[in-house]
């Protein structure tokens, strides 16, 4: 049997390698972190014991499938250039820390459309994560992360709403083999993917990403209706989203790949571990 990787985004409270622990507790076979607080710009790279403790609890629980999720400060191609600069040197820093941590998949939402055209956008973007890759590799890492491309819910004026946004952000790089995507079941169905109609959503995702591509897949239902372009995560199965989709996702061979993480609320008494419970009850 194919090894399923699943699991959720797990705190970093105490220290990375406690995240790797608390994961194993759960039950997961993947996982996503922040490297650090998530909505600081302050960054202090771990040191070399730090980064040795996680490598080897890495091994130690046989979990070796981590995405990390970068700050929601970041917007790499704002049409501010202070904020643009001060993004490209935050995502820079989390790719030298994924790198020592061996972590294959650096999660980012694309940012704002500043309305301009969204080839424009696109080109802005793609420029700005091409600036990073090439001061990455002038570290001469070992290990370079892939750029994972989140979709987004289309709220306000973000982009990345319709996959095509994100394929034209890969295709304007010089570094695109090295981008990867991201799907949010939550944030596609704000936008108005009718991922009900499963094949169809599928068949879109694939023409223009390439369901090889798809490097994670967010499982979280939705407390909002289709199309709404409002981002509210819900617990499997209780929201608009419900069962099926999610019963889909989990037994798609084309997507056995793919880590699933759930970013569903954690409440009193139903959190993660009532989630994944659900998800692993619809695999076949
Ligand atoms: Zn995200
Ligand atoms: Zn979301």
């Amino acid at each position: 049997m194919k090894q399923l990787f699943i699991g959720a985004h797990i705190s970093i409270a105490g220290g990375l390698a406690l995240a790797l622990d608390r994961a194993q507790k759960l039950g997961c076979t993947a996982l996503q972190i922040f490297t650090h607080s998530n909505r600081q710009w302050a960054f202090k790279k771990p040191d070399t014991q730090t980064i040795k403790h996680f490598l080897d609890t890495k091994k130690i629980t046989g979990i070796s499938a981590v995405a990390v999720h970068t700050s929601y400060l970041l917007h790499v191609g704002s049409t501010n250039d202070a904020l643009a600069l001060k993004s490209q040197q935050g995502l820079l820093d989390e790719f030298d820390v994924c790198s020592d941590l061996e972590i294959a998949y650096v999660i980012l939402h694309p940012g704002n459309g500043h309305h301009e055209t969204e080839e424009k956008t696109a080109q802005r973007i793609a420029y700005a994560l091409d600036q990073v890759y090439s001061s990455l590799m002038l570290l001469n890492k070992k290990f370079i992360p892939y750029l994972v491309l989140e979709t987004t819910a289309g709220q306000g004026n973000d982009f990345g709403k319709i996959f095509e946004h994100l394929a034209a952000i890969r295709d304007h790089m010089k570094f695109k083999k090295h981008v990867r995507f991201c799907i949010d079941t939550a944030h596609i169905f704000a936008a108005g993917y009718d991922i009900h109609d499963y094949e169809k959503v599928m068949h879109q995702c694939d023409k223009i990403l390439g369901l090889s591509n798809i490097a994670v897949i967010h499982c979280n239902d939705s407390k909002k209706e289709l199309g709404s372009h409002v981002d509210r995560h819900e617990h499997i199965g209780k929201g608009f989203i419900g069962l099926e989709p999610f019963r889909k996702i989990i037994n798609d061979p084309r997507l056995a790949h793919a880590y699933k993480i759930l970013e569903t609320p954690v409440e009193d008494g139903y959190g993660f571990k009532e989630n994944l419970e659900v998800l692993l009850s619809l695999k076949q």
